[in-house]
């Protein structure tokens, strides 16, 4: 049987092992706002490097991880802060750029300062990919863990249970549930692994796709009501704060709804709007059954991402005309 596995190489694996040896104050850091990959990278990160070195292993992620993700083990000690004089080496995991990681000043001091920078992303190449010591890059990889899984294969580590919960999380909050393009034979059979490790499947069911809130559920409705199909064919959706407010809900909880919105057969892409402050709009973009690579849509707006999945956040508002909703 021959499965399609992009590789991280032994090398790599090697060159990660020697750094990490070497370092003994290790910051490993994800981006803001962040999803299940890059909370469960954070934390199948912390192992692989504690099974190298008994090195300080301090995680960080701006804004705080999303309820559904609190059940990993360990999830409550990631830090939504730090001090730059603290760390000899920082790992970026999931970033896409350096400006995601909410720290882009600090940490570029942090590198003026001789510190050491390992990145490990399965985003196309960004600013980060020249300014680290060592770069762990696999775009085609589904999700970051899937990179992290091979370096844990590659260096014999042992996958126990939690450890497992956490590799299979990211591959399956990336893939959008094992559904977008990117789950590949290689996908499947690591997440088989993975099961096969103990990855807690009933748990991870329990808190991400059976844990839907009646004011998430009502936000969900309320983004779906106002679809409007633009002149080119894109299925779009506006939530604002006041929404969020008067729903009793938050930000967390349009989790994965962006999908919904291109499961209409004619829509060749969706992008979900969020107001997340007065004047500051989330932007979601999804095109997983055309041809349309909406990363480029997102750069011109300063993002970023995948052909198939990115976003972006811009300084202005939202407003519907004759065409359907607009970013002014
Ligand atoms: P989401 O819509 O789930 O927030 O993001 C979809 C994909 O685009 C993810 O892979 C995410 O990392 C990437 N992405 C979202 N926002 C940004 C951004 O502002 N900059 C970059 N470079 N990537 C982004
Ligand atoms: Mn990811």
């Amino acid at each position: 049987m021959c499965y399609k596995v992009k590789m991280i190489s032994l090398q790599s694996a090697i060159a990660f092992k020697e750094i990490i040896s070497s370092h003994s104050k290790v910051m490993i850091i994800s981006h803001e706002r962040p999803d299940g990959d890059s909370v469960s990278s954070l934390l199948s990160l912390r192992e692989l490097i504690c099974s190298i070195n008994s090195a300080e292993v301090t995680l960080v992620s701006s804004n705080g991880v999303p309820k559904a993700f609190r059940f990993l083990p360990g999830a409550q000690n990631i830090l939504s802060d730090f001090l730059c004089g603290d760390f000899d080496l920082v790992v970026t995991v999931d970033c896409g750029d350096l400006r995601r990681t909410g720290f882009a000043g600090r940490i570029s001091k942090m590198l003026d300062n001789k510190v050491a920078l390992v990145n490990v992303d399965h985003h196309p190449k960004n600013d980060l990919h020249k300014l680290s010591t060592l770069n762990i890059f696999d775009s085609s990889a589904a999700s970051a863990t899937e990179i992290i899984y091979q370096l844990i294969n590659k260096l014999k580590v042992q996958i126990n249970p939690n450890l497992a919960t956490m590799l299979y999380t990211g591959l399956f909050t990336d893939t959008g549930s094992f559904q977008h393009p990117v789950t590949t034979s290689g996908v499947l059979k690591a997440a088989s692994e993975l099961l096969a490790s103990g990855a807690k499947f009933k748990e991870l069911r329990q808190n991400l796709t059976y844990n839907k809130s009646l004011p998430m559920l009502k936000l969900w409705g309320l983004v779906l009501e106002r679809i409007k199909i633009n002149k080119y064919n894109f299925a779009v959706s506006v939530v604002t704060k006041e929404d969020m407010e008067k729903i009793g809900a938050n930000e967390d909880d349009l989790a994965g709804v962006v999908n919904l919105l291109e499961s209409i057969p004619e829509c060749c892409a969706a992008m979900l709007l969020v107001e997340v402050e007065p004047n500051v709009i989330r932007g979601s973009l999804r095109s997983n059954k055309s041809k349309i690579d909406v990363s480029g849509i997102a750069k011109l707006l300063d993002g970023g991402g995948h052909p198939r999945a990115a976003g972006f956040t811009y300084n202005g508002y939202v407003k519907m005309d004759k065409d359907g909703w607009k970013v002014l």
